[in-house]
């Protein structure tokens, strides 16, 4: 019994995707640990109506408060466990603390839909769908006040299988998004068979809004090919109101981005919501 247990346990790598250095490796080893001792937190960052400045959600993204390393960015080790099953373990983690959080928020009178960023090995998981819908349950929560964020790339893995999850998600009003969006290879060929309701554009594009020739056309068009699909947008990574305008003006949906507010820690978010009345003031022409 204590070897399948271990077996259970135990985290399996996919080899030859990325080399392992002995330093990652000891990052990911402690993870597990990390959750248990309460490094790992998430921080929210606000999804804003262009037209409005209505607060529309929050996106939910983690951090790793490490206790030598100092505060990690995703990116230092997210790569990683999504190449492990224990992007498992994370994804749950995130799914209970924003599902949790959003519970207290609503039972505060704050009721806006919370994000989360998955990965396509979670829905190639068994059973990821009832997961979900059984961790909604438990708080009281509607499948429509969560949404799933899945980057593009991520989508390709195994096509067949993933659009037969996103359905099941999608089945329990659950909201799907596209994140990092046209930073894939074949949006376009697939983008009509996914239950989605939200492109998500990726920030390489958008931070170099409005001056750059190239940039303006491409979310022009992804703006109109969304639209044309019954898909809303939204722009990452707004950085200053000349960017929020052109983006209003072009008829992009929602913005996202260091203009609004950096991701801030719960307490924080929940302050900057108040404190805007859940409006965010448009700048001005
Ligand atoms: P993402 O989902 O595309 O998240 C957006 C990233 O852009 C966040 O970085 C956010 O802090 C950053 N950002 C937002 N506004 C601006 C802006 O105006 N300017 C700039 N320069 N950056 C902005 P962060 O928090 O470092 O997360 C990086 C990535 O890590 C995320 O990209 C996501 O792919 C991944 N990630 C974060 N949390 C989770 C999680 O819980 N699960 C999984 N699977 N991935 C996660
Ligand atoms: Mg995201
Ligand atoms: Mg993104
Ligand atoms: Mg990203």
């Amino acid at each position: 019994i204590i070897a399948q247990k271990k077996a259970q346990d135990s985290v399996t790598y996919e080899p030859a995707i990325v080399s392992f250095t002995e330093e990652n490796l000891a990052i990911l080893g402690s993870l597990k640990e990390a959750i248990d001792e309460g490094q790992i937190s998430l921080d929210y960052q606000p999804k804003v109506y262009l037209a409005s400045g209505t607060v529309h959600g929050a996106e939910a993204l983690i951090r790793w408060n490490h206790p030598v390393r100092g505060p990690l960015p995703p990116e230092a080790f997210m790569p990683r466990v999504e190449q492990s099953t224990l992007v498992q373990v994370i994804t749950e983690f995130a799914l209970e603390q924003a599902i949790a959080q959003m519970a207290l928020w609503h039972q505060d009178g704050m009721e806006i839909p919370v994000a989360v960023n998955i990965s396509t090995r979670n829905l190639l998981q068994p059973r990821f769908a009832e997961q979900v819908a059984g961790l909604l349950d438990h708080y009281h929560l509607n499948g429509k006040s969560l949404e799933l964020e899945i980057t593009e790339g991520a989508l390709m893995m195994d096509m067949e299988r993933t659009i037969e999850e996103l359905l099941r998600m999608t089945e329990l009003d659950i909201i799907i998004s596209i994140d990092d969006f046209g930073t894939g290879y074949s949006s376009l060929q697939y983008l009509h068979r996914l239950p989605i309701s939200l492109i998500k554009i990726d920030q390489s594009f958008v931070r170099r809004l409005p001056g750059d020739k190239g940039a303006v056309s491409i979310v022009e068009a992804a703006v109109m090919l969304a639209h044309q699909m019954g898909i809303k947008v939204i722009a990452e990574g707004v950085e200053n109101p000349a960017i929020y305008r052109f983006l209003k003006e072009i008829g992009c949906d929602l913005a996202q981005g260091f203009l609004l507010s950096r991701p801030l820690p719960a307490e924080a978010f929940a302050t900057w919501y108040r404190k805007c009345s859940g409006t965010f003031a448009v700048p001005a022409e």
